[in-house]
């Protein structure tokens, strides 16, 4: 057995809401510095927060909660307009102080699922509503020379490069371990056991925590379609881009934004798109149509969709049966509406979403978990938390990180709004900073 290391906070996961709170936690704190913008629209806020003197994660988060949740609270700090104009607006600031000793384990680069998202794929949001308040996007851009209007969509590779950036700019690259996957959480009498392992060496570490934040995103187990022929080599997991699927044919198997994705631009480069989902036409319109005046791609598959051109077929209510070799190609038996249908393809894609995995705590009373969905496809288990602190409330000292969180609803600008509430609130337990 390994030796164990002791870290006063261990966070699992290293995505857009596990890298923020690394970076609070090793010492950037939030300060109440007002804006002009904040004031306007918030006065009663800003006259509050004037009054505090430390830090906002000495805040009386159970306090504020009764009127405005942290992560809202936090939002209107940092976003206090839709629209970027200038640095000065952010009503906070952060100053380096003294860190607490924290440990990040993430089994991939830090940025979490945007490394594997489509090459191409843009955000639903504009890119500054994906950054960090402690790092604007226009002072990253700023500091690396980089022309990107901020309040545009932003690509892929734009928002990775300013994720991978985020820990050494912020002198915690020591305390972040990428490529080493947390396989077991167990009670123990420090707190919490956490074994992982290194992905690809499968070398075994282990770990004991005081606290842990358990920020793995709702992506963590890839769905399966569970049927005959799945694992052949023609049936892809994801999609990145074209040019990975040669040939003319292809089935697009989903019906969230990847699949969109996948199928509007496998069309646009020519392909016949057969685009297979469980769910009716009017909910897959609905959700095109809403998005179609805001985003770009959107206002495209509809075009295709009303173009009715046939090299691009939608198969609503439609389910996979089973998916066979036929000499070069493959065959994929669908029940559409209840009838049978066989098509050939050369490459079938899976985009059929995942789902956060709560099976890695073993010892401790269940989660208490609530389903959450919205009419944009946002669809997850969260576990039942503390609404001023998103600590689970029956294992203490756990906190769920972004929308692991209950009531975390938001799709876009929330994901990391869980960070200050739950780094004050260790902070305050450690009797770091007073309340
Ligand atoms: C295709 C897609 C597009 C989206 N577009 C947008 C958008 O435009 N705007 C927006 O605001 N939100 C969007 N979202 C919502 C998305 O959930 C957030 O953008 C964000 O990535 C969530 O951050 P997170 O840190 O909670 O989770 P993730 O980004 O999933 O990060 C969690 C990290 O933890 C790692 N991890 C998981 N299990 C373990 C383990 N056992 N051990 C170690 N590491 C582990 C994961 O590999 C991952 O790196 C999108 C989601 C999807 C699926």
């Amino acid at each position: 057995m390994p030796n164990i290391e002791h870290h006063t906070v261990i966070i699992v996961g290293g995505g857009p809401a596990g890298l923020p709170l690394a970076v609070v936690l090793g010492g950037w704190h939030p300060y109440f510095r007002g804006s002009r913008m904040f004031s306007l629209r918030y006065p009663q806020l800003a006259a509050g927060l004037q009054q505090i003197q430390g830090t906002l994660l000495g805040l009386d988060f159970k306090g504020i909660a009764r009127n405005v949740p942290p992560v809202d609270l936090f939002r209107l700090l940092h976003h206090p307009r839709q629209l970027f104009e200038e640095l000065a607006q952010i009503a906070m600031e952060f100053r380096q102080e003294t860190p607490i000793d924290y440990l990040l384990l993430t089994q991939e680069k830090v940025g979490g699922l945007w490394n594997n998202v489509p090459k191409n794929l843009l955000t639903l949001s504009p890119g500054q509503w994906m950054e960090f308040p402690f790092y604007p996007l226009a002072l990253h851009s700023e500091e690396h020379g980089i022309d990107l209007n901020v309040n545009d969509l932003i690509i892929k590779g734009d928002l990775l490069r300013y994720y991978h950036t985020v820990p050494d700019r912020f002198g915690q690259t020591d305390r972040i371990h990428t490529g080493e996957k947390v396989v077991r959480i167990e009670p123990h009498e420090r707190g919490f056991l956490v074994t992982s392992k290194d992905v690809g060496t499968e070398t075994i570490h282990q770990y004991t925590a005081k606290y842990l934040v358990y920020a793995v995103g709702q992506r963590c187990i890839l769905r399966r379609l569970d049927v005959p022929g799945e694992d052949l080599p023609f049936v892809a997991k994801s999609y990145d881009r074209p040019e990975d699927f040669p040939g003319e044919r292809v089935i697009v198997v989903g019906g969230g934004r990847s699949a969109d994705w996948a199928a509007t631009e496998l069309y646009d480069v020519g392909k016949q798109v057969y685009y297979v989902m469980r769910q009716p036409f009017e909910n897959h319109w609905r959700l095109v149509s809403d998005s179609r005046y805001g985003l770009p791609y959107y206002a495209r598959i509809a075009e295709i969709m009303e173009s009715r051109d046939p090299r691009f077929q939608t198969l609503y209510q439609s389910h996979i049966r089973k998916i066979e070799e036929g000499g070069s190609t493959g065959l994929v038996t669908i029940d559409n509406q209840g009838e049978e249908q066989v098509i050939e393809v050369d490459h079938v894609i899976l985009e059929i979403g995942g789902s956060a995995d709560y099976s890695l705590f073993e010892g401790f009373e269940p989660l208490r978990q609530i389903e959450k969905y919205d009419n944009y496809r946002f669809q997850l288990h969260q576990v039942m938390t503390h609404p001023h602190n998103y600590e689970a409330v029956n294992i203490p000292n756990l906190y769920m990180g972004g929308y692991l969180a209950s009531g975390i609803g938001l799709v876009v600008i929330a994901m990391h709004g869980t960070t200050y509430a739950i780094a004050g609130d260790i902070l305050q337990k450690e009797g770091l900073i007073n309340s």
